[in-house]
């Protein structure tokens, strides 16, 4: 660090350790004030300019050193100069020292900041480069963060010198003046009857309403920004419009027609989206039939002395169409249409932030409406491998259509859809290859329960190569291989198909949101608040495109919000509630989680107890032939309170509810060990984790007493 660096850095260190040492603070509290009030009124009416330069001086110096101290001078400004001189005075004495404070974190630490941090903070520093004044301006209005912290920070962030001193004189203004009233009116108390006094009344109502005024007033200011450059219809023909009609769009047009609000739903490809046509319904279907043949191979294990399948792959697949076929009317346009919706087939378009174009097969309609919900969904990520479109690839998209088996399979990706088909395919007679780039398969669950399923695939035939990154794709002889380097060296291997799994990225591009100019997250979802509101208020967006999760469940969560706030955010706005998201992967055994798992708990540092049970001891499961598997929860350290819990073993997806349900009403492993668990089911699982955790918390002096007890007793 250069010298002149060091040299301000020194004295501003010894300033503010002055400031501590010397016990400075005790002159900035209300208390002291009120004690010197009479002889610092007596001293400004005889030194006004004086006063007034000696107070503008310290108050600058409070700011700039970021001391604390600067809300009771506000309310002192007041008192001592009345609401004219006061304002004046605290309005440029708190923007010039904020402004040092600014000036000196720049000076001293934005060069090491960004050097170090640029590449995480380069979105912010986008942001600011883009809207800086007005996140400041909301900032100063809107006082989330103390003030001193916004000084500094801002500092350390592309925004000019001259923008952040008029921006925060403008932006600190409005809560300058509420204080420096409520200063003149503390200067009035001079009884017990001033403190009741109308005046006092409302200048401290007027402080406490101040952040929501401010807050009403920024939100007001950017919709009106926004929408500055669309013209409103008149009048609307609908409250609401549905964009994909997916698990997001469907749950948002039933909740609109279930409220009598008029609603139409569009669709392009097929009603039910993802969910029914290529996701969870599908695959479902496919792993039970899988089962069913894994099962048919433990024959002995059962006590029979075999079992035998003799099937068709094609005929499996023509099952797993005829139950999305029997499931298809719960989402048809039919039942909706009956429900009240208004569905059209067709590729929807948002033009204006009240309008959406829809192309049909009959041409091209504009619909006006109040709000829009954007429930566009998200399609399977195909990475950018050298080679990959010449080999070709299967999808969850297009996998549905296979009626030939591959004999030798890859499946590029660890996570719970690769985990699942890598299991079914394996299971209906492929040769698997199953290729993760990262450590372990499963990476989101602990590293045990990745271990155990990583053993189980092996030992039902798959290969499952971790660390492996998959580099090329090549055609050698009529032969697809694929590369990949692992360790240094490059691991060549033979296939005949290749799945893609690598995880769903949003569809946030061509139906409009780029001309509006709705930005999208650092994970390419549609950027949306806590209420799943995008820039434009009355436009929301949920399900997959808008994250944070990708499941059915959570699509229909978001959903709930987007439609409600939607139909009637003008009332009352619900903030989207992700504390207990759950989910399972549907493999054998199954895992699901609720909550934390070790591993982020360890992440976020985070306290915690593990309480777990074996699954191999319990009696129902032994009598299944399915004796294995875990329950694991992570409870506070010494409290009876769940923080997390997960399940690896035969229906964890269904066990897991009692853990759901228990996080959700918070309700804590005592209950659900006071709670009569039907004999001899999976579920006692749950029962016997949490007489773990008991047994673990059992009062050790107590039962040392009531044997004492009992001895006395028996004589
Ligand atoms: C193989 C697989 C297995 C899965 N298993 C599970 C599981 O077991 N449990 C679980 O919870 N989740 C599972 N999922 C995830 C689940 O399917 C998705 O999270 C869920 O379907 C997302 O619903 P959505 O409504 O957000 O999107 P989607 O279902 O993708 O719906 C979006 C719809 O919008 C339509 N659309 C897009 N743009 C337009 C436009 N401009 N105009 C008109 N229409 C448009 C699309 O055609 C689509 O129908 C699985 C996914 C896959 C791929």
């Amino acid at each position: 660090m250069k010298k002149n660096k060091l040299a301000l850095m020194a004295v501003i260190a010894m300033l503010v350790a002055a400031f501590f040492a010397l016990d400075l603070g005790r002159y900035f509290t209300l208390d002291f004030f009120r004690s010197q009030q009479a002889a610092i009124d007596s001293y400004v009416q005889v030194n006004p300019v004086q006063a007034g330069l000696s107070f503008f001086l310290v108050y600058v110096a409070v700011t700039g050193l970021s001391l604390p101290g600067a809300a009771i001078m506000t309310l002192a400004g007041g008192a001592i100069f009345g609401l004219l001189w006061g304002t004046a005075i605290v309005s440029f004495a708190s923007t010039i020292g904020a402004t040092l404070a600014f000036l000196a974190s720049r000076f001293l630490l934005r060069d090491w900041v960004q050097e170090k941090f640029g590449d995480k903070l380069k979105p912010v520093n986008d942001g600011i480069a883009r809207d800086g004044a007005f996140y400041l301006f909301t900032l100063r209005l809107v006082p989330v963060f103390p003030f001193f912290v916004i000084n500094l920070a801002m500092g350390l962030m592309p925004v000019r010198v001259w923008t952040f001193y008029w921006v925060s004189q403008i932006g600190m203004l409005a809560g300058t003046l509420v204080y420096v009233n409520a200063g003149t009116a503390i200067g009035r108390i001079d009884s017990l009857r001033g403190i009741l006094s109308p005046g006092l009344i409302i200048s401290f109502t007027l402080l406490g309403l101040f952040p929501l005024l401010a807050k009403w007033m920024v939100g007001t200011i950017k919709a009106r920004k926004v929408y500055a450059k669309w013209p409103k219809p008149a009048s609307f023909d609908r409250n609401l419009v549905v964009i994909g009609a997916g698990s997001a769009g469907l749950v948002s047009a039933y909740i609109a027609a279930a409220v009598k609000a008029k609603v139409t739903l569009i669709e392009k490809h097929k009603m039910g989206g993802d969910c029914l046509n290529t996701g969870c319904v599908p695959s479902k279907a496919l792993i039970r039939s899988a089962k069913l043949l894994a099962a048919m191979k433990r024959a002995s294990e059962f006590g029979l002395k075999s079992a035998k399948a003799d099937f068709d792959f094609a005929d499996v697949m023509e099952r797993v169409q005829r139950v999305v076929k029997t499931v298809a009317p719960h989402d048809s346009i039919e039942r909706y249409t009956r429900l009240g919706v208004e569905c059209i087939t067709g590729v929807a378009k948002i033009t204006s932030p009240w309008t959406v174009e829809v192309k049909t097969a009959e041409g091209t309609r504009t619909l006006a409406t109040r709000a829009i919900v954007i429930a566009a969904g998200a399609r399977p990520f195909v990475p950018p491998i050298p080679g990959i479109d010449d080999v070709g690839y299967l999808t969850s998209d297009t996998m549905w259509d296979l009626r030939e088996l591959p004999q030798r399979l890859v499946v590029l990706g660890g996570g719970p859809i690769g985990c699942e088909l890598t299991q079914c395919f394996a299971r209906l007679g492929s040769r698997v290859t199953q290729v993760e780039m990262l450590p372990r398969i499963m990476i989101r669950e602990d590293p045990e329960i990745s271990e155990m399923m990583l053993r189980k695939f092996e030992r039902e035939g798959v290969t499952v190569l971790v660390d492996h990154r998959a580099k090329q794709f090549l055609s050698e002889n009529g032969e697809k291989i694929l590369i990949c380097e692992h360790g240094g060296r490059e691991i060549r291997v033979p296939f005949d198909a290749l799945l893609c799994a690598l995880g769903r990225v949003a569809n946030t591009q061509g139906y409009g949101l780029e001309e509006l100019g709705i930005p999208v997250t650092g994970l390419r979802t549609v950027e949306v608040n806590e209420f799943m509101q995008t820039i434009y208020p009355n436009i929301y967006a949920c399900g997959d495109v808008a994250g944070p999760y990708q499941f059915t469940h959570t699509a229909a969560h978001t959903a709930w919000y987007s439609a409600v706030n939607a139909l009637f955010g003008s009332f009352k706005k619900f903030r989207a509630d992700f504390s207990v998201i759950p989910w399972a992967t549907f493999t054998d055994p199954e895992v699901a989680r609720v909550g934390l798992n070790e591993t982020e708990a360890k992440e976020k540092n985070i306290p915690y107890e593990v309480t777990t049970y074996g699954i191999d001891d319990l009696d129902r499961a032994i009598a299944d032939e399915n004796a294995h598997g875990v329950v694991k929860v992570l409870t506070v350290p010494g409290k009876d309170r769940i923080l997390g819990a997960t399940i690896a073993g035969e229906h964890a997806g269904d066990l897991i509810i009692e853990f759901i349900t228990a996080m959700r009403h918070g309700i804590g492993l005592n209950k659900i060990l006071g709670t009569i668990h039907i004999y001899p089911t999976l579920v006692e699982a749950n029962k016997y984790a949490a007489g773990a955790w008991k047994k673990a918390h059992t009062p050790k002096q107590l039962l040392k007493w009531i044997e004492k007890f009992h001895a006395w007793m028996r004589g």
